[in-house]
């Protein structure tokens, strides 16, 4: 069975088969992890992300790690939180499962999620934490995959704490 963990750090650090981006659509870098990520992988990362042209709301594209210690890049463009009523569940839902279907076509064991969308474009942490668990889950027990240990990294204690209580209670529940 997979595991499925909470962890407090910096994504950038991971030694995992592929960590995820919470990019935006022009997938040429920002702010928060994305920003991050393209600082600690260097230019290389830039460069084959021009080649991409872009990637849509909800869905995901895969580069190499470069000076990462993680192998791959999985770029995700999360929803902007506008509110609730402009599809962002949904969206949302959809950055970590197409993430995970190009994770089982690579056939990864061991993949990173930062908490996609609660930073900078504002989705409510409770919520988005609840989307993220539960997709996730559902696709691990449903879908063919290699997957043998998937992380949610946290970059706050609180951020932690939802995660690991979210978790819990999803152990209690099986
Ligand atoms: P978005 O634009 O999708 O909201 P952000 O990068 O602003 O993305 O935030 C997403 C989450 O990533 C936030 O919880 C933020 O604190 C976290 N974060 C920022 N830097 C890192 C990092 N180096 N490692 C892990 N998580 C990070």
């Amino acid at each position: 069975m997979t595991r499925l963990v909470a962890e407090l750090g910096d994504i950038t650090k991971l030694e995992v088969d592929a960590i995820v981006n919470a990019a935006n659509e022009s997938l040429l870098g920002g702010g928060g992890v994305d920003g991050a990520i393209h600082r600690a992988a260097g230019p290389g990362l830039l460069s084959e992300c021009r080649a991409l042209s872009g990637c849509s709301t909800g869905q995901a594209k895969i580069t190499q790690g470069y000076k990462l210690p993680a192998k791959f890049i999985i770029h995700t463009v999360g929803p902007v939180w506008r509110g609730g009523g402009n599809n962002e569940a949904e969206l949302l839902a959809s950055c970590y499962r197409e993430s995970l279907k190009l994770a089982a076509k690579y056939k990864f064991k061991r993949l990173a999620f930062p908490s996609i969308s609660t930073g900078v474009y504002g989705y409510p942490i409770e919520q988005a934490v609840d989307i993220a668990i539960t997709t996730v889950s559902t696709f691990l027990g449903s879908s063919v995959h290699d997957l043998e240990h998937v992380i949610f990294c946290c970059f706050s204690e609180s951020d932690l704490n939802l995660y690991q209580s979210h978790l819990s209670a999803l152990n209690q529940d099986e």
